[in-house]
Parts: structure tokens; C-alpha cells; sequence
């Protein structure tokens, strides 16, 4: 087993309400646990109802939390309904999701997203910037040809790609239970590591993670991918026990 840090980052979607609290305090406990055992950092990305909520209530902070979009406008504006990153950052994120494909399926474009992703740079947010093709580009060969393009459409060339983190997220894997082969992944992953690092100012290495029906069961299946840096969690997250059993299958 690899001692590199691996994240493992919960998405809630549109979940939860105050008593989801005890999730996030159990998987705060475990995650006191594990880190002195392993290189681990565990992030949840929570509703705009909660994260001022449990920022507060959490007293000893063993995860980090984040929230998953904002609106292109970086501050205030007449933007009805709308919550700008530096509200968000006030409330208390420290992460945010951007380009997610469920955001991207209700009409998110490229450009959209490049200005959501300066907007929260520019609050120092750090960014889960997800991508990933459909099942019918997949099927005409368009994978790395629509990742290329999601990266160059939404990151210009003076953006700070070290705040970061990329998540691919094939749209066909998502609430599916459907996994790419472990060679496709592989690939895949070592595709967007080389793309970032030739075309950005890299400091560090890039960080590449998973996102697409992981759960306990398969989460094995990835963790022969050493080029993984960690996984983005839908469904599974919503629940303590399955949020910790894919963490503990990881590690066994
Ligand atoms: C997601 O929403 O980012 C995701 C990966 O969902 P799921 O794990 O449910 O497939």
C-alpha cells in the first residue's frame, strides 16, 4: 500500500438537513483515527444550508468542508437566488466543486465554469474541478479529445492550477454503478496528469482523483492505481457507514 496522500472527498448533491450533522461527526471521529495511521485528507462538500452550521458545530476539525458551485460573480450582484463564492468562503468552505456534470447537464458550458473557477480562486477556495465525456462520446472515441478540451476551455494559462484538484468523472459512472476498466482509468488519469503539467505553471505534482459509483465493494478495484490521488463520493457519502467503509476497504 502506497504512502502517498490520497483524498477522499464527499459530494452530498442535494442532501441533508441539521440532524445530518452525526454523518459528519462520525466521519470526523474516524478520520482522527486514520490520519495517524495514514497519509489521508477527507473533505465533505455539504449543501449552502449547512456549511456555516457545521463549521460551527465541529470543534475539532479533522475533515475540511466545502460546497459544490457558485455563481460566476465573484462578490455581490442582482443575481436572484444566487450565492457567490466569497459568500461561500464567509459561511466557511474552504473547498468548492466546479464543472460537476450534473451542473454541466442543466446547461454549465466550458466558459461558464472558467468563470466560476477564477471567481473562487480569487477567494482562495480550493477547487474539485470535475470533467469527464458521456457514455456516447466514450463510445465514438471522443474521451481524450473532450477532456483536452474541458481543461483548455476552462483554465486559462495564468490560473493557479496548484489550488486544484481535477476529478474524472465519466458522466456514464455516475449513481450507475458503473466502473471504467482499471486500464482505460489508468490511462485516462496519466493523460490529465500530462496535459496540466504541459500546458501549466505546476508546482507540484498534479493531483488526479476518481469520482464515479465507488463504494466499499469496488473501491479495492482502484486502489491497484497508484497514479490515483483519491476519489470523489457521491451517493456512498451520504452515508457515515459506507462513507468509512470505502476508507477502510482502502487501506486493508
Ligand atoms: C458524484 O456525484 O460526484 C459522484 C461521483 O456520484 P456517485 O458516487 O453517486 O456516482
Amino acid at each position: 500500500m502506497t504512502n502517498k496522500l490520497k483524498y477522499f472527498i464527499g459530494n452530498w448533491k442535494m442532501f441533508g438537513d441539521f440532524s445530518s450533522f452525526k454523518i459528519v461527526h462520525k466521519i470526523n471521529q474516524f478520520s482522527h483515527k486514520l490520519k495517524n495511521k495514514h497519509k489521508i485528507k477527507i473533505i465533505l462538500c455539504v449543501p449552502n444550508t449547512l456549511i456555516y452550521f457545521f463549521r460551527k458545530k465541529l470543534k475539532t476539525k479533522y475533515i475540511s468542508l466545502g460546497v459544490q458551485n457558485c455563481h460566476s460573480q465573484q462578490d455581490y450582484g442582482p443575481f436572484t437566488g444566487a450565492i457567490s463564492s466569497l459568500m461561500l468562503k464567509k459561511a466557511g468552505a474552504e473547498y468548492i466543486i466546479l464543472g460537476h456534470s450534473e451542473n454541466r447537464a442543466e446547461g454549465e458550458s466550458n466558459q461558464l465554469i472558467k468563470k466560476k473557477i477564477l471567481s473562487s480562486l480569487k477567494q482562495k477556495l480550493n477547487i474539485i474541478f470535475c470533467i469527464g465525456e458521456t457514455f456516447n462520446e466514450k463510445k465514438a472515441g471522443k474521451t481524450f479529445s473532450i477532456l483536452k478540451k474541458q481543461i483548455r476551455n476552462s483554465l486559462a494559462k495564468n490560473f493557479n492550477v496548484n489550488k486544484i484538484l481535477f476529478a474524472y468523472e465519466p458522466v456514464w459512472s455516475i449513481g450507475t454503478n458503473k466502473i471504467p476498466k482499471i486500464e482505460e482509468l489508468e490511462k485516462i488519469i496519466k493523460f490529465i496528469k500530462n496535459e496540466i503539467k504541459k500546458n501549466y505553471k505546476v508546482k507540484k505534482d498534479v493531483k488526479v482523483l476518481y469520482g464515479g459509483s465507488v463504494n466499499s465493494n469496488n473501491i479495492r478495484l482502484f486502489s491497484f492505481i497508484p497514479q490515483i490521488d483519491g476519489f470523489l463520493i457521491g451517493g456512498a457519502s451520504q452515508s457515515s457507514k459506507k462513507f468509512i467503509d470505502i476508507m477502510k476497504n482502502y487501506y486493508k
